[in-house]
């Protein structure tokens, strides 16, 4: 006999579990239509509303799943050109470019994957700096598709020394560097990079590369210039600042970058952005895209720029102080050690020798019904991660560091209380009135 778990039921099934009876299948379907989470074990009713609080995906706002909770219409047709032009044209905006912006129907993995075969090819080499997980994910794919990939370590406490890429571009005479690649936000660390300090590092070196960077949990959350900064690729995706579910991806791409993919870059179909600009100029998109994600891009577009870019940096800026403010208060430590790089749109935090994050974490989701981000690869066990990123307000951060502080207590963890206290009197101290 074996069990499977459906929606929170544990479900006694035969060894024809792969065909779920009728009553099964009611069972699952079941935990769809209540206010449940795949991740409640129990049935128990839970009451409010879930925190996810995790670097992303984010909390999606009513105003954009209404958006999106409209028929899927003919993508083919004369209406869908306007959704798909206000959604490029408005993404332009967002990245900050006068360039062009590509959506792919994918996480934000798809995009890397774009940058890269669109203008690497097999044997040609990159720079990239290991801030963390997540450059460490990006770099191993460079390898699987035949690039050669250099790697500058780091002690993933900081962001990317852009003096290191210098004074390794300065040797690179032969120009045999394609192209320079950083994650803006290393979402395993907390830890943001100066793109325009590398960028001025890259122009100081003399030294023609290309640049391309991940903003998968900075764009609309951190400051991002892709034209100003001189990037040539800029790698994103929806499920964090942008506020949507998970599923769209972006490669905002330079002049320069189009015009050296025509020639250059790997076999590629399904990522090739000829094709895509050739069918973005009207609209359209060479493929099915992804039509109800699209609705809410271009409301998520609008109400970022309803509230201004300014103000939702600032906002993000205010939300990670007072959350290292907890901390600091706490007496835990946060895992970013260069406070110029602190990152505004999470915070990792060290828990002290011998206390295991990922059991704090279920405490806190058992106890408060709150997710947190679980350390990743080497940092594993030793840290948890706040997301305060997207759509996020003061109520809801000390919401969040409420949670944190009495998960503290529940799973014994040495800490001194007065975390919330601190976030509270510096969200007071600068107030902002709506
Ligand atoms: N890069 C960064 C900085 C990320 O945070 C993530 C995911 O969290 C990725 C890349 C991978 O994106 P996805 O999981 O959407 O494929």
């Amino acid at each position: 006999m074996l069990r499977f778990i459906a929606g929170g039921h544990s479900v006694a099934a035969t060894t024809t579990w792969l065909y779920p009876t009728l009553q099964e299948t009611k069972l699952s379907m079941l935990s769809f239509q209540r206010e449940r989470l795949p991740h409640m074990s129990s049935n128990n009713y839970q009451a409010g509303r879930h925190f996810l609080q995790i670097p992303g995906p984010t909390n999606v706002p009513d105003r954009i799943l209404r958006a999106m909770d409209h028929p899927t219409i003919d993508h083919r047709g004369p209406a869908f050109a306007e959704l798909g032009k206000r959604c490029l044209d408005g993404m332009k905006s967002v990245f900050k470019t006068e360039s062009a912006v590509i959506i792919y129907p994918a996480s934000g993995t798809g995009a890397w994957e774009a940058a890269l075969v669109n203008l690497i090819n097999e044997g040609d080499r990159v720079l990239m700096v290991e801030t963390g997980h997540f450059a460490t994910l990006w770099k191993k794919m460079a390898d699987r598709l035949g690039i050669e990939t250099e790697f500058l370590a780091t002690d993933w406490r900081r962001g990317v020394d852009p003096q290191a890429i210098e004074d390794r571009l300065r040797e690179d005479s032969e120009g045999r560097i394609r192209a320079v690649c950083v994650v803006h936000n290393e979402t395993s660390t907390g830890s943001t990079s100066r793109i325009g300090e590398v960028r001025a590092a890259m122009d100081a070196a003399g030294h023609g590369g290309l640049l391309m960077v991940d903003t998968i949990s900075s764009l609309a959350s951190i400051d991002y210039r892709h034209d100003e900064w001189g990037v040539d690729v800029t790698v994103s995706g929806s499920q964090k600042g942008l506020m949507l579910p998970p599923g769209l991806s972006f490669n905002a791409i330079s002049e320069r970058a189009i015009a050296e993919s025509k020639a250059g870059g790997q076999q590629r179909s399904y990522w090739d952005w000829q094709e895509q600009l050739a069918a973005n100029a009207n609209g359209a998109f060479p493929y099915t895209p992804a039509t109800n994600l699209l609705y809410g891009l271009a409301e998520a577009i609008d109400m970022l720029h309803e509230e201004g870019l300014d103000t939702v940096f600032a906002r993000h800026d205010r939300h990670a102080e007072a959350t290292r403010r907890a901390v600091q208060a706490w007496g835990l430590e946060v895992l970013c050690q260069e406070p110029r790089d602190f990152s505004s749109s999470l915070t990792a935090v060290l828990l002290p020798d011998g206390h295991n994050a990922d059991e704090f974490r279920a405490k806190v989701l058992a106890h408060f019904d709150m997710s947190l981000g679980n350390g990743l690869a080497r940092l594993a066990g030793r840290v948890f991660r706040i997301g305060h990123l997207g759509d996020f307000n003061d109520l809801m951060l000390t919401g969040t560091l409420s949670g944190v502080e009495m998960g503290l207590r529940v799973a014994d963890i040495p800490h001194q209380s007065g975390g919330v206290q601190a976030a509270m009197q510096y969200l007071a101290e600068c107030a902002v009135a709506a």
